[in-house]
Order: C-alpha cells, then sequence, then structure tokens
C-alpha cells in the first residue's frame, strides 16, 4: 500500500466503502486484507481496533508482512464490503495514547523526566519516567502544568517527513521501528511537542478533557506513573461516586469520615471475633467437664456450629482427663460435618479399627494414627446408628 491507510490520514473517520481483497486463516483465526482501512492495528503501544466488515465483527488487527489483517468473528467473502469502527473503543485510545504524548512532553520539558515506556491497559495507562523520585508536590504540579496545555487547547497534528528533513528536525523521541526506510510519520503538539509515532492521535488537548495522574510506584530504577485520561477519568471519578453512595450508606457517614468510620468498625470486628474466641474456649471447657464426670465406657457428643479444629482440640482435652475411656465427638458447620475417635492406652480400645467402621457408617472419609481417628462427612443422619455400634 502506498498511500497511508485511511486511520492515518483521517483518523475521524468512522465508515468506510473498501474492497476485501484477500482472506486467509493463520494461527490468530479468519482474516480478511482490504483496499484500504479505518482499523488501525495494535503497535506503539496503541491496541487494536474493533468494529464490523460486512457482517462479521473484527475482534483483532495486526500487521503482518506488510499487510493488515482484519481477525474476523466470521469468515467473509472478497469483495465489497462496508468498514465500520468501534468508534467507542477508538476515541479511548486515541485519548489515552494523545494524553500520554502530552504528559511526556510536559513531564520532560518542565520538569526533566523522560519517558522510557507507555503502557495502555484496559482501565489505565502508564508512563515510566527517568527520575529515582517524584514527591507529591511534584505531582499535582506536573497534573497541573498538563491542565495548561488542555486549556490551551494546542492543535495536534500527524505529518510524513523525509529522512533528511527527519534529521534536521528536534523530534523527542527518535524510536523508528527496525528496517525503516522512506518517509517517516511525525505527530505534533503544536508549540510543545515533535515525535515519531504512528498512532491515531486526538486534533487538540482540548479534545483529552483532563489528565488524571492517580500515582506512582517504583520501578527499575525509575518510576511509574499511572494515568487516565478524558472518559476514562469521567467514568472512574463515577465509580468513586458510585462506590462512595455505597460505603456511606454502610457506614453512616459523609465521605470524608469513610475511612476512620471503617477502622473504626474493624477494631469493632477484631474485639468481637476476641470475646467469641474466649466465649468458645469457655464453652468448650464448660461441655468437657461435664463429658469428663460421665463414668459410661464411651463418651460421646455432639457439638454444633463447630468445625473441625474445635471438635479436634475439644476430643483431645477430653481424652486427657479419662485416659481409660472412649471419646466419641461430632460437630457441623456450614454443612460440613466431622468425628473424632480416640482413646487413651488404658482402655484398651481398638480406635483404628472402630474408626474405620464408624466412618463406614457414616459415610466419612477418614484416618488417623496413635490412638486418634477423625473423619470428614456431608452428613451426620446416621449418628444414632454409629452410636448404637459403638456402644454395643
Ligand atoms: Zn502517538
Amino acid at each position: 500500500m502506498n498511500t497511508l491507510p485511511a486511520f492515518d490520514r483521517e483518523p475521524y473517520l468512522r465508515e468506510l466503502a473498501a474492497t476485501v481483497l484477500a482472506i486467509g486463516t493463520d494461527e490468530r483465526g479468519p482474516y480478511a486484507v482490504l483496499s484500504d482501512t479505518i482499523l488501525y492495528p495494535e503497535g506503539g503501544g496503541q491496541p487494536a481496533d474493533h468494529g464490523m466488515i460486512g457482517l462479521s465483527a473484527v475482534v483483532d488487527v495486526q500487521k503482518r508482512e506488510s499487510e493488515i489483517r482484519h481477525y474476523l468473528a466470521e469468515a467473509i467473502p472478497v469483495g465489497a464490503a462496508q468498514v465500520v469502527l468501534d468508534w467507542a473503543r477508538r476515541f479511548d485510545h486515541m485519548q489515552q495514547h494523545t494524553g500520554q504524548h502530552l504528559l511526556t512532553a510536559v513531564a520532560h520539558t518542565r520538569f526533566g523526566w523522560p519517558t522510557t515506556a507507555f503502557h495502555l491497559g484496559d482501565t489505565r495507562c502508564d508512563v515510566e519516567l527517568e527520575t529515582p523520585s517524584i514527591s507529591t508536590t511534584e505531582l499535582a504540579l506536573l497534573e497541573y502544568a498538563i491542565a495548561e496545555e488542555i486549556h490551551a487547547a494546542r492543535v495536534v497534528r500527524a505529518r510524513q517527513v523525509s529522512p533528511e528533513d527527519y534529521a534536521a528536525l528536534a523530534v523527542r523521541s527518535r524510536g523508528l521501528p527496525e528496517g525503516h526506510s522512506g518517509a517517516i510519520r511525525l505527530v505534533e503538539i503544536e508549540g510543545l511537542d515533535l515525535n515519531t509515532c504512528g498512532g491515531t492521535h486526538v486534533r487538540s488537548t482540548a479534545e483529552l478533557e483532563v489528565v488524571k495522574l492517580l500515582g506512582t510506584e517504583p520501578i527499575r530504577g525509575g518510576i511509574r506513573l499511572f494515568f487516565v485520561v478524558g472518559g476514562r477519568a469521567r467514568a472512574r471519578m463515577g465509580e468513586h461516586e458510585r462506590r462512595n453512595a455505597a460505603l456511606r450508606a454502610l457506614l453512616g457517614a459523609p465521605d470524608e469520615e469513610l475511612v476512620v468510620a471503617l477502622e473504626a468498625k474493624l477494631d469493632q470486628l477484631k474485639a468481637a471475633e476476641r470475646r467469641g474466641r474466649a466465649l468458645e474456649e469457655e464453652f468448650a471447657t464448660a461441655v468437657i467437664d461435664r463429658l469428663a464426670l460421665g463414668s459410661d465406657r464411651i463418651l460421646a457428643h455432639h457439638f454444633e456450629d463447630k468445625d473441625a479444629n474445635f471438635v479436634q482440640k475439644a476430643a483431645r482435652q477430653l481424652a486427657s482427663r479419662v485416659p481409660s475411656q472412649v471419646v466419641f465427638l461430632t460437630g457441623t458447620r456450614d454443612g460440613v460435618s466431622c468425628f473424632v475417635l480416640t482413646a487413651g492406652e488404658a482402655s484398651g480400645f481398638d480406635v483404628a479399627m472402630a474408626g474405620k467402621e464408624l466412618a463406614s457408617i457414616l459415610d466419612a472419609k477418614g484416618g488417623g494414627a496413635k490412638g486418634f481417628f477423625q473423619g470428614k462427612t456431608s452428613t451426620l443422619a446416621r449418628l444414632d446408628q454409629a452410636l448404637a455400634w459403638l456402644r454395643g
């Protein structure tokens, strides 16, 4: 293709009458090659466009072997076809991508922080800046300086230059794809920035609406700065508002007191858990004290709403008090039941044999060692039968 593709000439074009020149299938699936296209192929940090060719959805667009392959949900025939761009997705990419140009230019010229990488994520973007740290104040100043350039509504335009002209220009980034030859595409933010780039951009910084810096984290000796632009900033603000409204209702506090209110609730929860554990231990001690008074050879008890840990601990405590008796404890919590069978050596009781038999009666999985047998089951419906066998 000698002439530039339509997405390059007219990034705001949303529909195009084109011809499907060739169809094929590769490891990514069925694809079509068009006479011209408004669908941007993934590259330069900008994700691929989505859209429609005829009746088929385009799920991916990639440059392969000097052609642009439009990967399709369903195969289509060669011939004339209407191409429709998923404009919402594209405009979002144009905002994020152009926002990154602006952020990079301002961070470099005003703060001396060069950009070394850019990622356009599904929900947020980030750049990696060559600086050991960025303070909260610097972050606020950077955001404000970017906002001023948005207010200035600077024209953003792309153009092709010859390699000779390119060499003479003050271009910020000199990254060209490997093996590049011929004309070079430059993207300019008038009066501010000149850069090589093959992506799609908004036509004025005013269309960025807002660049919101979200935060930083250290990475590879530099700083990773997260941000969102335009529609994403508004969507994010909307999500924050919905979340805050839900939290206000739950915590009964205004926005500025939500964190303090939640911290207080968590403290209350921890205190309640401590009290709960103390009560549970008191309860276990009381039950064990009562059971230990029993003179039957088999000491049995069922704990409702108690898990295997609790039942095991109780069984060990009780068994240590009654070395010549047999301890059989069960428990149920959250639909899972367990049993423990144990007896001291003085009892002369075969725990392993009896445990297996009980597991069989209770339809349980289990095992054990050294006079201790435990099992897990989904139901204790045959508990009476198990007890009868044990006592018989
Ligand atoms: Zn760009």
